[in-house]
């Protein structure tokens, strides 16, 4: 089971979408094989690899299927049902393991994880039924965020609050779901940092990411995070301690808050690649999909060393599709930008589209050049049609 899955081998992955693309992409620079299962037609993903199964994540025996037909199986989407992952450990190694799925798919679990690692966390409470309200209120009684424990990513199912006296009526309007009441932390910077564990347990972890977000949803990330020495080593401590308390095999991500005084708070984790690692395709020896293709196939992981001082990476959301298509030479004239389209037709605002990354001899060089470049997309438009 330990034995190494070499390239030649078909790999299976849970999930369409634009992870699942660009670690195919890794993989057949690799020579591999990649299977998609995923429960559309022409997702991503699909378009890139050669095998893609459309299935229910629920049809336990077609999921059974795909996990005879390939040699490891790993997912893009860290929502596929617990059962799904254990079916397909029944026949192929799954990686990283359906538990670790298990705990960070709920922030009750990732919670309590990583409280029982010792890692730092914003103060919180767990509402499960109307009896624990009030015991919520006054854990939590000043600013805060209400968060569904289930289905959260990219600030969906939650809702800030000023105090506690909103916390009843919140509740009630989001459905009296499970969740978890949580401090709001006056953070001045976001961060992640995305680490990779080998199947002997080695770990690689990049520097941080410094993270920008507009609606709830990543929209420029630069790379070195400007952060002291001191937290660089505090979010690799807390990164390292993750990846090896969960016992992950594969890639997974920290999302950090960073304080006004340097010390860092963990928001959440992400079991795979993440949007702010994106940037790492272009500006580091081994990006995070190839590291994920290694991880999975128990190789030797990459070097996490970058290949220029600093890059970013800007999102490219359906919005700057409001006007047409966007001007797709005007963006690529800037000769250090790179383009990432994921393949999808319909340009929603709000669907992440694509994304471009940029390397520089700074930060703020690189990340001048992203927006310069995302801008030029629409560039000719009436302001009113820009998008963001
Ligand atoms: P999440 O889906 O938990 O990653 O939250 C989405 C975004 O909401 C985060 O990136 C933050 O910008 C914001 N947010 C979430 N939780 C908190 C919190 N406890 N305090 C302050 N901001 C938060």
């Amino acid at each position: 089971m330990n034995a190494p899955i070499l390239p030649g081998a078909e790999l299976g992955v849970l999930g369409g979408g634009q992870l699942g693309r660009m670690f195919t992409v890794a993989a057949a620079r690799l020579g591999y094989r990649v299977a998609v299962y995923a429960p559309d037609d022409d997702t991503p993903a699909g378009q890139v690899a050669c095998r893609e199964l459309r299935g229910s994540y629920d049809d336990l025996d077609a999921v059974a299927a795909f996990a005879r037909s390939v040699a490891v199986v790993t997912f893009e989407f860290e929502n596929v049902p617990l059962a799904t992952a254990e079916t397909a450990a029944r026949h192929a190694p799954v990686r990283p393991a359906g538990r670790v799925l298990g705990t960070t798919q709920d922030r009750l679990r990732e919670k309590a994880a990583l409280t029982r690692l010792g890692l730092p966390v914003a103060p919180h409470a767990a509402i499960e039924t109307e009896a624990d309200l009030a015991r919520a209120a006054a854990a939590v009684p000043g600013p805060s965020v209400l968060k569904t424990a289930a289905w959260g990513y990219d600030g969906k199912g939650q809702v800030r609050l000023s105090g506690a006296a909103e916390l009843p009526a919140a509740w009630v309007r989001m459905g009296r779901p499970r969740a978890v009441l949580e401090a709001f932390v006056p953070f001045r910077r976001e961060l992640s940092v995305v680490g990779v564990r080998g199947l002997d347990g080695a770990v690689a972890l990049y520097e941080p990411f410094g993270n920008a977000h507009a609606h709830h949803v990543l929209d420029v990330t630069v790379w070195p995070a400007p952060v002291s020495a001191a937290t660089r080593a505090e979010a690799a401590a807390i990164a390292r301690a993750v990846l090896e308390g969960l016992d992950v095999v594969g890639v997974l991500t920290v999302e950090l808050f960073e304080l006004d005084d340097g010390r860092l708070v963990v928001n959440e984790l992400a079991p795979r690649p993440h949007n702010s690692g994106h940037l790492t395709i272009d500006a580091h020896t081994c990006g995070q999909f190839e590291q994920q293709v290694r991880a999975v196939c128990g190789l030797p992981l990459g070097s996490v060393d970058a290949v220029a001082p600093a890059a970013a990476m800007a999102n490219l959301m359906g919005d700057l599709w409001a006007g047409g298509t966007p001007d797709w030479r005007a963006g690529l004239a800037y000769p250090t930008a790179r383009l990432h389209l994921y393949g999808k037709d319909d340009a929603r605002p709000g669907r992440k589209m694509g994304h471009l990354t940029a390397l520089g001899p700074t930060v703020a060089a690189a990340e001048a050049t992203v927006r310069e470049a995302r801008a030029a997309l629409t560039l000719r438009r009436p302001a009113a049609l820009r998008g963001a």
